[in-house]
């Protein structure tokens, strides 16, 4: 058997991924809007297609390990098989995914970092963890432009 080794960092450019930090705004009812940064994975078509590949991989794996549970893998299996399937796509289409936001929350005027995570596509809500008011969080849009968080790169889809 020969290892085929993991796949080692990211491939810069089009088929990988970049970082990209864009400003945004925080806004939440009656309360003036305040700035926050929010960091972003832009990730190329190849770069998806390998996190699809491993999360159907993985998932792929355990309904095959679940063949062997008896009257378990009767749900387990498909269960599995399916749940891979719908992962992949999931991963397929994240082209932005927002991994930071740190800015101001515009009702308890703290700084703070939000969770984060998932497609980002210029809005998204949030939650305070300090005053749990709901945020909405909204890229800026770059003077003339759309907003570097959301330029695509171009590619057909
Ligand atoms: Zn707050």
């Amino acid at each position: 058997m020969s290892p085929t080794g993991a796949v080692r960092g990211p491939a810069e450019g089009r088929a990988g991924w970049g970082v990209v930090d864009a400003p945004a705004s925080l806004t939440a009812f009656g309360a003036a809007p305040t700035r926050a940064t929010v960091r972003v994975v832009v990730q190329g078509a190849g770069r998806r297609a390998t996190r699809a590949l491993a999360g159907l991989g993985a998932c792929w794996g355990l309904a095959l390990v679940s063949v062997f549970i008896p009257v378990a893998h009767f749900v387990l299996v498909p269960t599995f098989a399916v749940a891979g399937v719908v992962l992949a796509g999931l991963r397929l289409r994240e082209d932005r995914r927002l991994v930071r936001v740190s800015g101001t929350c515009p009702r308890c005027g703290v700084q703070q970092e939000f969770e984060a995570g998932g497609r980002f596509r210029g809005e998204r809500a949030l939650d305070c963890p300090r005053c749990h008011q709901h945020l909405r969080l909204i890229a800026e849009p770059a003077p003339g432009g759309r907003s570097p968080a959301l330029q695509a790169d171009r590619g057909p889809e």
